[in-house]
């Protein structure tokens, strides 16, 4: 029977929290009385994780699971998930099961209201350090601000998606993937739901600095061609600066026998450095600016996305 709920997992050195993770979403699903899918993504995990998958695809259908060819990141696999996926809808989850699948009712409920993205928003993070909730509110309030997106705070990746969006999403040709930002530019009706985030029962957080500062990366910089006219903007604001120093110059140069005061050859060096970096940084900036619009065709999305069409017939 075809799904009409697919769920989605990246799993990383997850065998400590796979058994749990079947035992509780299962039921759940099967509770809902939906046909549906769980789509397990192996992120080239070194432990017993493969094993533990080619158990539950024996046992169960119903259970599908793909193996990366080494570690790709959590991205690329909640993308592989979306590829393969066929239900109606998909709702993506940490292995760890941090988000609780018990909220997968009141999300599907919002969907079935015509909602196309649920978000799961965290009312609270529970055993989770200050610098990691501070470092990922920094990484979400920076995201916003520099891809002039509204991305919804406090939550992660816990998310239904409608087939629509699945399709839109898939369908973007670019190669840097970071899926928050693409589903808030793709757009569609947009809802949320809240829940306390659990602490991590079994395992650890696959996340290490150095991989949450790659991610980071990975998330900011593909998505904020707005950067670009920094250099551009510090120029204006110094060509404007030096102009008004040399205009404060000239004026006292004139007035050096009224105000007894005749400025020093020297000091008409520190405009004239200034008006030059400006000059070079303006320049830069032309040069920028032109980069941010062949940045935006190299990434070849689609100019809009249609939700839907009233009186097209079929
Ligand atoms: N994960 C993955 N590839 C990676 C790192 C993590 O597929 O390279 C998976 C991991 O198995 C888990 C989810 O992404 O299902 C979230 O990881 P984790 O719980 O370590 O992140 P945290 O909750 O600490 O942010
Ligand atoms: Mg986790």
């Amino acid at each position: 029977m075809k799904p009409i709920i697919s769920i989605i997992t990246p799993v990383y050195n997850e065998q400590a929290c796979l058994p749990t993770f079947f035992k509780r979403v299962i039921p759940i699903m099967e509770d809902l009385g939906l046909p549906f899918e769980i789509i397990a993504v192996n992120d080239g995990s070194k432990d017993d994780s493969e094993k533990i998958l080619i158990e539950e695809c024996k046992k169960d259908s119903r259970v599908k699971a793909v193996n990366f060819s080494r570690n790709f990141g959590q991205q690329a696999a909640f993308l592989c998930g979306l590829k393969n996926c066929s239900g109606d809808c998909a709702i993506l989850i940490d292995a760890d099961l941090q988000d609780p699948p018990e909220l997968f009712k009141e999300m599907i409920e919002k969907w079935k209201e015509g909602y196309d993205v649920v978000h799961g928003v965290r009312r609270v993070r529970k055993g989770e350090s200050f610098f990691k909730k501070f470092t990922s509110s920094l990484f979400i309030n920076l995201l916003s601000k520099k891809s002039g997106l509204d991305i919804p705070k406090n939550s992660g990746e816990f998310k239904l998606y409608d087939r629509k969006v699945i399709d839109a999403i898939c369908s973007l040709p670019e190669r840097s993937r970071y899926l928050r930002v693409q589903v808030a530019w793709a757009g569609f009706r947009q809802t949320a739901v809240e829940f306390d985030r659990e602490e991590r029962t079994e395992g650890e957080t696959k996340f290490t600095l150095k991989k949450m500062l790659k991610t980071a990366e990975a998330g900011i910089v593909p998505y904020s061609p707005k950067t670009l006219k920094t250099s551009g903007k510090i120029g204006i604001i110094g060509l404007i600066l030096s102009l008004l120093a040399f205009a404060t110059f000239i004026v006292l140069t004139c007035l050096s026998n009224v105000i007894g005061f005749t400025l020093p050859l020297t000091a008409w060096l520190f405009p004239t450095i200034a008006l030059a970096t400006s000059i070079i940084l303006i320049s830069n900036g032309i040069t920028d600016l032109y980069l941010s619009y062949l940045y935006e065709d190299v990434k070849a999305r689609p100019v809009y996305i249609e939700r839907d069409k009233i009186n097209f017939g079929e």
